[in-house]
């Protein structure tokens, strides 16, 4: 994102966000009621880098960001080290700051409150991408959540950003200013 062109594109953050109408819907993990063995077919299903955790997939509403690349070590160190605390598919994990209390029967829950990016950078389906692009350069950004009115709509990252000024280089010139 080499600041050497002034990008001057009309274009707003919901026009370069992910999903597209035609994409998968956004993965994103509920910060309670997932099991350990829904985590994880996620993560091998996918190949994003990071996961948006809702609240719960009704509200959609952000409680933060996990890298894929903590989630597999932490579910890794679950399999290890946890399951001799008898951590298992089923059992359930939780983002959020308190675990309901333990029923004795049933398998441990897993915490991964403390892997969470509790404050991932959002902007708003209708920032326009000029200042998008300038938050990403200025922040060092990988990635910034979308959002309208507290609920989430997507995701843009690095590269989509980058290939959104490049689309926009190659077929509509007229839409990037060189000053
Ligand atoms: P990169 O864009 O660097 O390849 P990712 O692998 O995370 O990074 O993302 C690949 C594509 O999938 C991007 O277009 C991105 O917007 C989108 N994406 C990223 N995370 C998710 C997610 N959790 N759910 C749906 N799409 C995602």
């Amino acid at each position: 994102l080499e600041p050497k062109e002034e990008y001057g594109s009309k274009a707003l953050a919901q026009d370069v966000m992910r999903p597209r109408r035609s994409d998968p819907p956004l993965a994103v993990l509920t910060q309670e009621g997932m099991s350990v063995g829904e985590v994880e077919a996620m993560v091998a299903d996918t190949d994003y880098s990071g996961f948006p955790v809702v609240v719960c997939q009704e509200s959609q509403r952000l409680v933060g960001f996990i890298l894929r690349r903590d989630l597999v070590i932490s579910l890794g160190a679950c399999n290890a080290r946890q399951r001799q605390e008898g951590v298992v598919s089923a059992s359930l994990v939780f983002f959020t700051d308190h675990v309901p209390a333990q029923p004795t029967s049933g398998p441990p829950a897993v915490k991964l409150r403390g892997i969470l990016d509790l404050s991932p950078f959002t902007v708003t389906d209708h920032t326009p991408m000029e200042i998008t692009v300038d938050i990403f350069r200025k922040l060092g950004l990988r990635q910034s959540l979308v959002t309208h009115n507290g609920r989430l709509l997507g995701i843009i990252t690095k590269k989509d950003v980058l290939k959104h000024m490049a689309q926009m280089a190659n077929r509509d010139p007229d839409s990037i200013l060189f000053n």
